[in-house]
């Protein structure tokens, strides 16, 4: 028997249209009884799949995924390690608009993940008729249930993609998410297609999250996390002809709390403009101590460092290869809350902790 606890969040695949027509999500019970209504849901069970049982767990805030925050991560990665133990796979149901920033920050926040976590939402809600969100969350739980691929992933739309490579690229249509930089996991249809060589291998027990002990010091570690978040700012800028240098003094040297960490979205291979104020702009953030990723605003590729003469790695910032940029703040945001200085963020970044990069020449 395979049990698959599902976590609902939030987001669309939970929304009804309230009296002024706008979507909001329902709380856990609610939801909860709109999924046991579809037919091959009910009695916690997934019909065709013989042995498959699901539970559904929710928060006391049911959120769009546009108000998570970093506090938000560690509560849903306290949850999923608090009853690890008791399911063979979870599944989080959660808004479509946030989905691969919290799916990235779940691969670092739990190392040594043994078990499969398939984030999932939908683009319509699950209470309307013509609807992506129940071939989603049945896939999803489907994913979490039989195939034991111990990563943090996003099923949508018949793919299992890596969570932490995954960004939401469509604003509408079913086919919401893709990986351009990474191979899927896996393709649900009337055949279930693996990519197994594409799969992290299962953790060693030192690390493995299957160890109580080690269970035990992640939990506690995470519960440290709050406090840590609110004594700092990351942040993501996004680089466009004619920026200004206070534009970026602002971002790097003017957030409050202080910006330990910003992610650059920058152009192409890594590029920006040679404008001494713009760079002396960026290069006093660097003084301060910020850590700049230099990574591209471009869906696909790699930045590639030293490319060119308006590469940023000149003034410090780092390239980000070919992570995404939601993987790159998630990372930099987990990196400083776990307490890490400056030198070992830096050095942490480009060593990948759950299949998050590949360093081009390495
Ligand atoms: N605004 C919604 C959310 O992210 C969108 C969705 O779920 O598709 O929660």
């Amino acid at each position: 028997m395979a049990r698959v606890y599902v976590l609902y969040t939030g987001g669309t695949i939970g929304c009804v249209a309230n009296a002024e027509g706008a979507l909001a999500p329902v709380p856990g019970a609610e939801f909860e009884r709109l999924v046991l209504a579809m037919p091959g849901l009910s009695d916690h069970g997934v019909r065709g799949y013989d042995g498959l049982g699901w539970t559904m767990g929710w928060f006391d805030r049911t959120l769009d995924s546009s108000n998570m925050t970093p506090a938000d991560w560690v509560a849903i990665a306290e949850r999923l390690l608090s009853i690890y133990d008791q399911y063979d796979g979870f599944v989080v149901l959660h808004g479509t608009d946030s989905m691969a920033y919290s799916a990235s920050a779940l691969s670092f926040l739990l190392p040594g993940l043994s078990k499969p976590v398939v984030f999932s939402g939908s683009q319509v809600p699950l209470s309307f008729t013509l609807s992506d969100a129940p071939a989603n969350l049945v896939g999803a739980i489907v994913a979490a249930g039989t195939l034991p691929v111990p990563e943090v992933s996003v099923y949508f739309n018949t793919r299992l993609l890596r969570g932490n490579r995954s960004s939401k690229i469509d604003a509408n249509r079913f086919a919401g998410f893709d990986s351009p930089n990474f191979p899927p996991l896996a393709t649900i249809g009337s055949v279930v297609a693996r990519n197994e060589p594409y799969w992290l291998p299962m953790p060693g027990a030192d690390v493995s999250l299957a160890e109580a002990e080690n269970r035990a010091k992640r939990l506690a570690a995470l519960a440290l996390l709050p406090a840590a978040l609110a004594e700092f700012s990351v942040v993501m800028l996004w680089l466009h002809p004619g920026i200004r240098a206070s534009t970026v003094s602002a971002m790097l040297t003017g957030t409050s709390p202080a910006a330990k960490g910003a992610v650059l979205l920058a152009f192409g291979e890594g590029n920006g403009p040679t404008d001494p104020d713009f760079l002396g702009a960026l290069s006093a953030g660097v003084a301060a101590g910020v850590v700049l990723m230099d990574n591209t605003q471009v869906r696909r590729g790699a930045v590639l460092p030293g490319a060119y003469a308006t590469g940023l790695g000149a003034i410090g910032a780092i390239g980000a290869y070919d992570m995404t940029p939601e993987a790159s703040y998630a990372k930099l945001v987990c990196l400083f809350a776990d307490g890490l200085d400056a030198t070992a963020v830096k050095a942490a970044m480009l060593v990948p902790r759950a299949g998050e990069l590949t360093v081009i020449g390495a």
